[in-house]
């Protein structure tokens, strides 16, 4: 491609260099090979130096550790990587003297593998970027905020808060919940905001978790219990807004109390490990996820609520869907920016992410309710799924991320 003048050309130009970004800048580099030129910017660090801490950990599907694996990052990630073989589920009134578990499986899929791994945020972020900063056909630009861009017949132009232009065939937008270039694309999102908030910490207990992640659905919302490598869960815990900030407003002494009143004794005694973090929730889905040689992977063209814990496995399916179509299309002299691409990625990922975005959205709400006939219906129903094999194979599956028509990568194929 011939660059304009006062703007540097690359192939593709990704903005946002969290998860999303960098396993498309890596599976894309890998696919492409060292002549495509890919630019990725953030407004945040460059490779080398540390990012902020975050204190979640995710809840990692089986398809999302294939594509892991094939992208180099896995090995980074796998003594930290904390397999789930069973899962309980209970739901019950805060004030419940003992919680009954009314649903538990094994969490794995057919030839023995974990459906779903638990990996703390911090280490996932530092192995794609340890993967991603040696490769010398992708130029990472940091502290750099994507504004604004422009499209016209042959090439997408971004242009930078510090006045920098960039030029490529294709640009993807993987900024997160708020994304500019999502905006200044004219890309209208629905959505709404939960009357919740998102708490996360980290503790140690006495007993060791033997592999167990516990959900307990509260009428406030569902308190996650994650095991991590040790005697260490990452709690995800989900409560009514004006609690929550009660609650995290409480010295250390005050805030482990609600935490113990939440955990059961199954795990003895229960300290904290490390700092308290809260996000505000919401769902929200993108009208479109491409535009004119324009693409939205992760949370810019989509956020669920993280009770089933899939924000992220739905990113990567992005990321994986968009690596395989845009290098499918190059493969046959189209260049990465196709339309006809971008609109295969789109019908690809585009249901999928809505299905799944208003499933979470509805069990939210049906087990944030304590009216005795809802109770009594979810009781019901989980006491179904407890006494089917079938059913149970089918959620399995589900969490896995190993069911529909997955991308190559998610099956750990190569590009
Ligand atoms: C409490 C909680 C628990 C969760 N638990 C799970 C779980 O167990 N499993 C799971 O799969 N998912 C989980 N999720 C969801 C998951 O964290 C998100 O889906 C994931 O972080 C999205 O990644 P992303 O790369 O799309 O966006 P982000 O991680 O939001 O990254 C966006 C990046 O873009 C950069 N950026 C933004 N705008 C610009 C701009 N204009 N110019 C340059 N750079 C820009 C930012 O600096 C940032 O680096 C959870 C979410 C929450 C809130």
């Amino acid at each position: 491609m011939a660059p304009r003048e006062g703007s540097a050309s690359f192939d593709i130009v990704i903005s946002g260099a969290s998860f999303a970004g960098l396993a498309l800048a890596c599976g894309l580099a890998q696919a492409l090979g060292d002549q495509f030129r890919i630019a990725l910017i953030d407004r945040g660090v460059g490779p080398g130096a540390s990012v902020g801490r975050d204190s979640r950990a995710s809840a990692l599907s089986a398809a999302s550790k294939r594509m892991l694996e094939v992208l180099g990052a896995w090995p980074l990630i796998t003594t930290e990587a904390q397999p789930v073989a069973r899962i309980e589920i209970t739901d019950s009134s805060l004030e419940a003297a003992v919680r009954p578990v009314l649903l538990t499986y094994d969490n794995v899929i057919a030839d023995g593998e974990p459906a779903t791994y638990i990996v703390p945020n911090g280490v996932l972020h530092e192995a794609l970027r340890a993967v991603v900063s040696p490769v010398p056909s992708i130029t990472w630009i940091a502290s750099a905020e994507a504004r604004d861009f422009t499209t016209d017949e042959l090439e997408a132009r971004v242009s930078l808060a510090d006045g920098t232009e960039l030029a490529a065939a294709l640009l993807v937008a993987a900024e997160g919940r708020r994304s500019r270039l999502r905006e200044a694309a004219g890309i209208k999102v629905v959505g709404w905001s939960y009357p919740q908030i998102g708490i996360v910490t980290t503790v140690r207990h006495e007993r060791p978790h033997e592999a167990r992640a516990v959900q307990h659905f509260l009428p406030s919302g569902p308190f996650a219990i994650l095991p991590l490598k040790g005697n260490r869960a990452c709690i995800t815990w989900t409560e009514d807004a004006g609690e929550a900030r009660r609650i995290l407003a409480l010295d250390d002494e005050g805030f482990l109390a609600e935490v113990e009143k939440r955990f059961g004794g199954k795990l003895g005694v229960a300290t904290l490990d490390g700092p308290r973090q809260s996000w505000p929730l919401e769902t929200h889905l993108a009208r479109r996820y491409v535009g004119h040689r324009f693409a939205l992977v992760g949370d810019a063209a989509h956020g669920v609520h993280p009770l089933a814990g899939q924000g992220l496995n739905l990113a990567f399916r992005d990321v994986a869907a968009l690596i395989e179509v845009v290098s499918d299309a190059v493969r046959l002299g189209f260049d990465p920016g196709d339309a006809q691409a971008l609109e295969r990625y789109e019908r690809w990922r585009r249901f999928d992410s809505v299905v799944s975005a208003a499933a979470f959205d509805g069990l939210n709400r049906l087990f944030a309710s304590d009216l005795t006939l809802l109770r009594s219906a979810r009781e019901f129903g989980l006491g179904v799924v407890d006494r089917i094999p079938v059913l149970k194979r089918f959620f399995v599956g589900e969490a896995a991320g190993v069911t529909g028509e997955l991308p190559r990568l998610l099956k750990g194929e190569a590009i």
